[in-house]
């Protein structure tokens, strides 16, 4: 865990999420600041930096995947968007790193939407 990281103290569950899918390597939550009527982050547990650094750990890369497969099926979404955001000039304002789930209201959630 990393003492300052917002996403490691939700997983500590020092700070309280809307939680919709759990297991023993991810968590994923409903975005605080929804962008889609479903807007969820599937983080892993522990902490990683961003998808550079998950495509450089086969396991956590998988977990993070099965965590989006788990969320579309428990919400049972016919389609989404699923987007990373990677260093502060696109976006990326947690460094720990959260695929977006995007998903309502039969729009496009395209590229550089949020
Ligand atoms: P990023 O901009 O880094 O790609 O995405 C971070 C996301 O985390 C944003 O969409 C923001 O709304 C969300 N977020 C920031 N703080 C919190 C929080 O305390 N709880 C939840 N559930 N989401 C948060
Ligand atoms: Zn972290």
């Amino acid at each position: 865990m990393v003492a300052d990281c917002l996403f490691c103290r939700i997983v500590a569950e020092e700070i309280p999420a809307d939680v919709v899918y759990t297991d023993d390597r991810v968590i994923a939550f409903r975005d605080i600041m929804p962008k889609a009527p479903t807007h969820v982050l599937v983080i892993p547990r522990e902490h990683i930096a961003d998808i550079t650094e998950l495509g450089a750990n086969r396991e956590a890369a998988a977990d993070v995947l099965n965590g989006v497969r788990a969320v579309s099926r428990q919400l049972e979404l016919p389609y989404f968007t699923t987007i990373f955001n990677t260093g502060p000039e696109s976006g990326q304002t947690v460094l720990h790193v959260h695929a977006h789930i995007l998903s309502g209201s039969g729009q496009m959630w395209a590229h550089g939407q949020k």
